[in-house]
């Protein structure tokens, strides 16, 4: 049977220790079956044992294995379109619930960390840097909208203020969210997973589900298993392929790059980011970096639409890295690596059910941490019948990309392009 390994990278380097979970052989009974173990996952196995259901989560390679492994570990709040966009696009009602909701996966992950004692170096503080006057605009507004829906703790730098929290010349002022921040992904989807088995689930890895049958009382099937089941829970976002193929007309797997220092040593890591809060700019193609606990700087940006692996990481990113942090060129790189995310039309979560017992959350489309936290929540209260919130996103429309599956990619990729143009020039 083939076995994954998790790709090489500074989490997988850093990653606390975690037993082998077996494959799946045979039958097994339950009540959800939860395919793919990365936070959306991991966060809907948690919400479901907590409330008296029996859970079996089928993960193809590793837990983690996919995009909340490899993630940039920044805790991001809001959705990958803001709640503005959602308020122009449905009705008053919707709007309002889903932006409330806004800012619960923060806490979610927080509850969680402190809940089941997850090790995963969770740091508070996140700042959003404005590289021009159009950016900083943005986050005024930002601020206000937010705030609108509750959200206090943000505070606006100006060019003197973003100075002593980031030392990088580039920024005109930002957005500081003290109930933003980051973790070690990885770390995290570990900590979670010996939750859900300490709640009783269990958990396969190698285990890909390779076909759903349908109907009443569906099964879920592996290679060398089958997992019968009242509800299944379709969480394999970037990394699902073609098992469910009504969801796969509207997304599309992107890949983006990520990058990991030397060392820094404490001075010069102190001098770069004084606070640790971790920073991600405001344009469209964003660059984001935060310093791990050994003081190294993880940096990332940039998509490849479609998903292909670019042949050399470090010569795309470590040029973005010195334009924000020049102070780093002659450290070296120890760590590059790449991980899918799934892009919707949208850029809004993809939600919904087929039929009556088959239930997906994917596609937030970039910033998913927070939001794959709160999706658990929102799955689980669905499934015991409380699904305000869930169809709350079920109903945001969704369209086909443009081109269908072929010619979706250079698409999107002409979209990139012209959006790219117009952060150089600063529109
Ligand atoms: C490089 C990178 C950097 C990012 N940085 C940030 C960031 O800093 N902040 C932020 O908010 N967001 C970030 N994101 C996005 C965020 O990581 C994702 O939105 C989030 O982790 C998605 O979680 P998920 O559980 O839905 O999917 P995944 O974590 O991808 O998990 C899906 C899992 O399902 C499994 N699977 C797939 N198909 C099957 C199958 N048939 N059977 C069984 N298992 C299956 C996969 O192996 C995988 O483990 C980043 C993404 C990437 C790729």
């Amino acid at each position: 049977m083939a076995n994954t390994p998790y790709p090489q990278s500074y989490y997988a380097a850093s990653a606390n220790a975690a037993h082998p979970r077996p494959a799946l052989e045979g039958e097994v009974e339950t009540d959800v079956c939860v395919i793919g173990a990365g936070y959306t996952g991991l966060s809907s196995a948690l919400f479901l044992l907590e409330n008296g259901f029996r859970v079996t989560v089928l993960e193809a390679a590793k837990v983690g294995f996919g995009a909340s492994g490899r993630n940039g570990g920044q805790i991001v709040n809001s959705y990958s379109r803001d709640i503005d966009v959602i308020e122009r696009s449905v009705g008053p009602g919707q709007a309002q619930l889903l932006g409330q909701m806004a800012f619960e996966g923060g806490r979610i992950i927080r509850e969680r960390v402190a809940k089941y004692q997850i090790q995963c170096d969770l740091k508070d503080g996140g700042v959003f840097a404005a590289l021009n006057s159009k950016h900083m605009g943005h986050l005024e507004s930002q601020k206000r909208l937010w705030e609108r829906y509750g959200h206090a703790q943000l505070e606006l730098l100006d060019e003197r203020r973003i100075r002593e929290v980031v030392a990088c010349d580039n920024y005109v002022g930002g957005l500081l969210d003290m109930s933003g921040g980051h973790i070690h992904p990885l770390n995290l989807a570990l900590g979670e997973a010996t939750a859900v088995e300490s709640l009783g689930g269990t958990i396969y890895e190698q285990s890909a589900a390779v076909r759903i049958e349908r109907g009443a009382n569906p099964v879920v099937h592996t290679a060398q298993g089958k997992v019968r089941a009242k509800f299944i829970i379709v969480a394999g976002n970037a990394y699902l392929g073609n098992l469910v193929p009504e969801l796969a007309a509207k997304s599309m797997p992107c890949g983006t790059q990520v990058i990991t220092t030397a060392p820094l040593g404490d001075e010069l890591a102190k001098t770069l980011l004084p606070q640790d809060y971790c920073v991600e700019d405001c344009n469209y193609l964003l660059d984001y970096y935060r310093l791990t606990s050994d003081k190294r700087l993880i940096f990332g940006g940039g998509v490849v639409y479609g998903a292909r692996d670019p042949a050399n990481i470090e010569a795309i990113i470590r040029p973005k890295m010195l334009k924000a942090c020049p102070q780093l060129k002659d450290v070296g790189i120890d760590y590059a690596w790449t991980g899918n995310f799934l892009l919707t039309l949208s850029r809004l979560p993809q939600v919904g059910r087929l039929g009556d017992n088959i239930y997906y959350s994917q596609g937030c489309s970039g910033h998913g941490v927070t939001y794959t936290h709160l999706a658990g929540k929102v799955l689980a209260e669905a499934l015991r019948g409380q699904a305000e919130r869930f169809d709350a996103f079920a109903d945001l429309p969704h369209y086909p990309f443009p081109g269908g599956q072929l010619l979706r990619t250079p698409f999107a990729a002409m979209g990139a392009w012209y959006y790219g143009l117009r952060d150089k020039l600063g529109f």
